[in-house]
């Protein structure tokens, strides 16, 4: 049996460990933290859940693709889903109207056309490439002898917003396609279209909220990960990976105790492994340089939401509101214009409930504004940053309440996060919100591979591939692909799905 340590229990950490538990390998995953989760952790005040960093889901029906990965990972059964509204799943509120995406591609054209009719060959179109660029990866399909490659580098190449605008020339419609932008924290003349692409094809397929929370997701594949002889280590935060001449023997635990590896993934931002390799020239400058070089998405500030009881009625759709006539810049806020937009949404605690308990509300946030406190670390950051945030989380809740007069005397109590605390709880370069920023202009220059030039080191998690809980989980097949095949695990994952 070989010996596989996993750096990070994030998502990323947490299902390459499954897959490769169930492939032989005797797993460790390792957590600086108390609680294994990474963004799927949740927090608990006076009684009452948060969900941090995974709110919904999508493509998660009997036969679609993350409904398949997870028979894969065997947690199909151990968590559940409450569906969101079908005619509506997401809401954009843009230039005093609103516009509700219904799942399934021709539903969402025939819906737009209908407020849009001049447009309808090119929001056909628009669907057509979207499903086009979605199916050509075979992960993300799971269909061998797809046209691939190609078509993927195209638009890997071309923005989102110089492709819809190549398509679309309703200038009101072209914003209501990027609607969804903080969905990937998308730029202009930046983001490739492929992310957008995969993004709305992720969530039209149909979408679902974790009914209790979505650290449920976590404790499932830890009970997965038990089943297989795998294991967490909790308050464990690796220092250093350690390496001979020619490849890594192991991994250094809060600086003193050594555990011995045949293999490490490190499944944790990559500017954080580069630190962790400071010890060894095994990794070139070159490298190091171009890894540090490749930007990162902006901050993310959230206001959770705790109402009173049974005061505000379950929104079974998220909203995307906006403050200016657009939604693309919103990162480029300035004091008076902060925020700009936000996403707003609420948590589940069972499928059907007629009230929400809780809601999140989240928006942009660059990580200069926290310049003061960038020393300071969780719970000890000072009165003035709570003050700050403070300020930040009225601002917020009095932009909310302009959408839904009287809210803000519905909650009970809020709580915040910067990008400070995502920054200190996941180790996200810069407290980015998806960690890596894809960029038109940089290529395969801006990909963080899954293979090193150090044998047995490999990375996974949301920096390689994709962002988002199918993102992530694709990412984690690619490097595990490495270890143990790809043909060999596609062939495991369509099997389980027969
Ligand atoms: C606010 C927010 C909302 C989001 N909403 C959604 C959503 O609704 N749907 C969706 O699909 N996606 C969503 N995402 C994205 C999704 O949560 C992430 O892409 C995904 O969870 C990232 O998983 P990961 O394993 O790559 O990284 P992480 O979850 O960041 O996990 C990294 C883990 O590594 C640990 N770690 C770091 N350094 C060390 C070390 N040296 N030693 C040991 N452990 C270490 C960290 O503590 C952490 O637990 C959201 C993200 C954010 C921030």
């Amino acid at each position: 049996m070989k010996k596989a340590i996993i750096i990070g229990s994030g998502l990323g950490g947490l299902t390459t460990g499954v897959v490769l538990a169930k492939n032989g390998y005797r797993v460790t995953v390792l957590e600086q933290n108390a609680q294994a989760g990474g963004c799927l952790q949740c927090f608990t005040r006076r009684g009452v859940k948060f969900e941090t960093g995974m709110h919904f889901i999508g493509s998660a029906d009997e036969g679609q693709v993350l409904h398949k990965m997870m028979r894969y990972l065997e947690i199909i059964d151990k968590i559940r889903l409450s569906r969101l509204d079908t005619d509506g799943y997401n809401v954009i509120s843009l230039c005093g109207q609103e516009f509700h995406f219904p799942n399934g591609m021709e539903a969402f054209a025939e819906r737009l056309a209908s407020l849009f009719p001049a447009e309808r060959d090119n929001l056909l179109r628009y669907v057509h490439l979207i499903d086009r660029i979605s199916t050509a990866s075979s992960l993300h399909s799971l269909k061998e002898g797809t046209s691939g490659p190609a078509v993927n580098a195209e638009y890997q190449l071309r923005s989102v917003n110089e492709v819809i605008e190549s398509l679309i020339g309703d200038p009101l419609l072209r914003k209501v396609l990027a609607g969804e932008l903080p969905l990937y924290a998308g730029e202009r003349d930046k983001t490739p279209f492929s992310v957008h692409a995969f993004i709305v094809d992720f969530y039209n397929r149909s979408t679902f909220r974790f009914a209790g929370g979505s650290d449920t997701v976590a404790m499932a594949l830890a009970e997965v990960l038990a089943k297989y002889g795998a294991g967490i280590r909790t308050r464990s935060k690796a220092t250093s990976i350690v390496c001979n001449a020619s490849r890594a023997t192991g991994v250094e635990i809060n600086g003193s105790e050594f555990l011995q590896a045949d293999c490490v993934v490190s499944a944790i931002h990559p500017m954080r492994t580069m630190e962790l390799l400071r010890d060894t020239t095994l990794i070139r400058p070159a490298f190091r340089r171009r890894i540090s070089g490749i930007p990162q998405t902006v901050g993310g500030f959230s206001v959770y939401l705790h109402f009173k009881e049974n005061a505000v009625p379950y929104m079974n759709h998220n909203y995307f509101a906006y403050n200016t006539d657009t939604p693309w810049g919103c990162e480029r806020y300035t004091a008076d214009t902060w925020p700009e937009g936000y996403l707003y949404m609420h948590l589940c605690d069972s499928p059907g409930q007629a009230f929400a308990r809780t809601g999140v509300i989240l928006t942009y946030m660059r990580m200069e504004e926290l310049a003061p406190w960038a020393d300071t670390t969780v719970g000890r950051r000072g009165e003035d940053y709570r003050q700050f945030a403070d300020r930040r989380a009225r601002r917020l809740i009095s932009s909310l309440d302009k959408q839904f007069p009287g809210i803000a005397d519905r909650i009970a109590h809020y709580y915040v996060s910067t990008p400070l605390t995502y920054r200190d709880y996941t180790g996200t370069e810069g407290g980015s919100l998806y960690g890596v920023a894809k960029d038109v202009a940089l290529g395969s220059a801006g990909r963080v591979p899954a293979r090193t030039r150090i044998p047995n080191l490999f990375m996974t998690g949301q920096n390689v591939n994709s962002h988002g809980m199918l993102g992530v989980i694709v990412g984690t097949m690619v490097t595990c692909g490495e270890l143990l095949a790809s043909p060999y695990l596609y062939k495991q994952i369509l099997e389980v799905n027969q």
